[in-house]
């Protein structure tokens, strides 16, 4: 098979125009090309007159080799990669000690379901409630301001992506492809097919949830064991008479033993309670660099005409996106994040007392407004004095916006145009903003630190410039939003075991080594490697 990128094709191109253009790019006779598949679709709207799609196609010819030594030169032109998942090996018949995994976000379910599928039938630890129960304890929040610290946004089966726009796209580097293994293993979860193909594939909130389950019952059919509302709180860890260190198990909240050598620590940014408990079991952890800022939201139609000009509201294209950096003057990186067309602003706490901001949308993407994270970069010279800083850091923003809102989770706002002219807001304008329970106009400016402030309104401004009207005065900012990433690093060498703790393998969002739905499920697929490679005895770097 040969694979034809960077094919571009006008948006709304008749569909026999797609064939017809591979003919003319390669040079062939219609009866050359038995096969012709869309591995991705993407657009350029560089220029908004002239929007472009641009295909990454798999062909099937009929004389490949001639063609690949005619096109030798041409970058565009070459066999397809063979991405095939390849697992590692399989499971012994007789086990001593089956692996843990702990949490069951897509980090957990992505290692679960690799060593499963290897035999090893992994036992799956999960703080929070199976996703159907979860979902109505996080509507609690949004509609009721009542807050379950253990099933929540955050807490639950199924991870903190699963209330989201379910982005399925990232930049990580993955050589091996696991990218690929992970969208396939959604879609046969129930995810729509054209995650396999779009260039930046989402699959919104509701489809989260079932595709959860199913993953669950795979997970379960082939051994693995999931035990919800089993919390870890405590790690047991031999220590040799060298000074090294074994995992030997870990204790559950209610106080039962669970005795295994392979633990995968899969538990998110928001496990707070966790990070001092593995602080307070000696494993080796650092503080990381975050961001902190807020959510601000657009009328989505704004954003279309934006990016998309006359185009807007064209199917094809959906709800435009937006991706914005600016580098303020000092020396503090702004940029938006976690984008969501046609979404809303949500409450995703974890700790009572605190509020804090996220987004998410329906696969459809229609909703009125856009929202986007807005967030300055922070690091540990900010919030010096050890590993856990970082959440100590968090934890007074968040108790601050908790106050500033009404002391009952509604959360802080203020209009772009109060921000800009450093006045609190009292009243809001046409953008109405979506976060449920509500807001409270106020002055954000003085919950955050102040270069925060400052850089947020130079960007702000910077950003107007590429996307006119982004700091219309009645665009609504919501804050704070403090989870971006883990404020915790917690570290692994080659082979995936923690650097201090052999049996320990911390991984995805809340270890630092992933930030996103696709990224963690590599991660969680790389680590179930790593723990593969460690239980069949082989000494393959990860
Ligand atoms: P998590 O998903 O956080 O999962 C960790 C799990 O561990 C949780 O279920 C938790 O209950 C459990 N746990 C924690 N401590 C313990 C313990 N001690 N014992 C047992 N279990 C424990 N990313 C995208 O790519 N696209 C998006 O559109 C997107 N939207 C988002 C919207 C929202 C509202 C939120 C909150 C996040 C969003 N994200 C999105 C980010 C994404 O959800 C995370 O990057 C991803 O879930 C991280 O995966 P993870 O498995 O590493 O950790």
């Amino acid at each position: 098979m040969l694979r034809l990128t960077e094919l571009k094709l006008p948006l709304d191109h008749p569909a026999e125009a797609l064939r017809s253009t591979v003919l003319e790019r390669l040079g062939l006779a219609d009866d050359a090309l038995l096969e012709m598949r869309v591995f991705r679709r993407g657009y350029d709207a560089r220029r908004r007159s002239a929007i472009h799609l641009i295909y990454t196609l798999d062909l099937v010819l009929r004389d490949e080799a001639s063609v690949l030594r005619r096109f030798s030169a041409d970058p565009h032109v070459n066999p397809s990669p063979d991405m095939r998942y390849r697992f590692l090996g399989r499971a012994p018949e007789h086990l001593p000690r089956r692996p843990l995994v702990v949490g069951a976000g897509p980090c957990g379910l992505l290692a679960a379901l690799i060593l499963a599928q290897m035999g090893f039938r992994p036992i799956i630890l999960e703080r929070g409630k199976v996703v159907r129960e979860r979902t109505k304890d996080t509507w609690g929040l949004w509609r009721r301001s009542e807050l379950n610290p253990e099933s929540n946004v955050q807490f639950g089966e199924g991870g903190a992506g699963t209330f989201s726009d379910g982005k399925l796209y990232s930049q990580i580097k993955d050589p091996q492809h696991h990218g690929r293994k992970v969208l396939e293993e959604f879609v046969k979860a129930g995810a729509p097919e054209e995650i396999l193909t779009v260039s930046k594939p989402h699959i919104g909130t509701f489809r989260l949830v079932t595709m959860v389950e199913s993953m669950r019952a795979t997970i379960e059919s082939l051994g693995g064991e999931y035990r919800f509302g089993s919390k870890v709180a405590e790690l047991l860890i031999e220590t040799g008479a060298d000074g090294a260190r074994q995992m030997r198990g870990v204790a559950l909240d209610n106080g039962e033993v669970l005795e295994a050598d392979h633990v995968v620590l899969a538990v998110g940014h928001s496990a707070r309670d966790t990070f001092a408990m593995l602080e307070r079991c000696g494993v080796y952890l650092e503080a990381k660099p975050f961001s902190v800022g807020v959510r601000i939201e657009h009328p989505q139609g704004m954003i279309d005409r934006c990016r998309f000009g006359d185009f807007a509201g064209n199917k094809t294209l959906g709800a435009a996106d937006y991706k914005l950096v600016h580098h303020a003057s000092n020396g503090r990186a702004v940029y938006s994040f976690c984008m969501c067309p046609g979404g809303t602003v949500v409450a995703a706490a974890s700790e009572p007392g605190r509020v804090v901001t996220n987004g998410m949308s329906q696969y459809s993407r229609a909703e009125r407004n856009a929202n986007a994270a807005l967030v300055v970069s922070v690091g540990p010279e900010d919030y010096p004095g050890g590993p856990l800083a970082g959440i100590e850091f968090q934890r007074r923003l968040e108790e601050a916006a908790f106050r500033a809102g009404g002391s009952d989770y509604r959360a802080p706002a203020q209009t772009v145009g109060d921000f800009l002219a450093g006045r609190p807001s009292t009243s809001l304008g046409e953008v109405v903003p979506s976060y449920k329970p509500g807001v409270t106009p106020t002055d954000l400016a003085a919950l955050l630190p102040d270069f925060a402030v400052s850089a947020l309104r130079e960007a702000i401004g910077a950003f107007d410039r590429q996307l006119r009207g982004y700091a219309r005065p009645d665009a609504v900012m919501t804050g704070l939003e403090t989870r971006t990433s883990s404020p915790v690093r917690v570290r692994r060498g080659a082979d995936g075991h923690s650097l201090n703790t052999r049996g320990l393998f911390p991984a995805g969002e809340g270890a630092g080594y992933a930030g996103g739905i696709l990224s963690a499920g590599v991660d969680g697929i790389r680590t179930a490697e790593a723990v593969a490679r460690s239980l069949l005895g082989r000494s393959v770097a990860a």
